[in-house]
């Protein structure tokens, strides 16, 4: 099995968290790798996989790495990527910025499924008529940006 891999960063909540992701060039070693990292079975219909240190009742993880994102090659786009990225998201906000107490704890999981699905999709959407309107750029990377 190989992969290739990169990192992202953001210090958006005030602390600096990195996502690790991982593109495997099939959907069995994604769900190989899944299994290895900490027992997940991916279904068969899997076309990502977001998997975090999340958040320990009490302790804050403080590990520089917030989240693994597996995909494999044939099932990126717009959608796929969103999707996964609000999981990683969702389990830094969690994280760094919603007290273990509060009810708000049952909506900022890594394992929000439907906040995850209503943004891939509001992306995708948004990207496809974006890059038919000849408006879509690349990526931009703001570093600096405030926290
Ligand atoms: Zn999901």
């Amino acid at each position: 099995m190989s992969a290739e891999r990169f990192t992202i960063s953001s210090r958006a909540t005030g602390i600096r968290r990195t996502v690790v992701v991982f593109i495997y060039d099939t959907v069995e070693e994604l769900k190989a790798a899944a299994f290895t990292f900490n027992g997940f079975v991916c279904d068969d219909n899997a076309a990502a996989v977001t998997q975090g240190w999340g958040y320990h009742h009490g302790r804050p993880e403080l590990l520089p790495v917030s989240a693994v994102v597996r995909m494999h090659h044939g099932m990126i786009d717009a959608e796929v990527v969103a999707h996964e990225l609000a999981h990683a998201a969702m389990g830094i906000y969690m994280a760094d910025r919603v007290c273990w107490h509060s009810r708000a704890r049952a909506h900022f999981s890594l394992a929000n499924e439907p906040f995850a699905y209503l943004l891939g999709q509001l992306v995708s959407m948004a990207t496809y008529h974006l890059h038919r309107l000849g408006a879509w750029t690349p990526a931009t990377i703001r570093e600096g940006a405030p926290a």
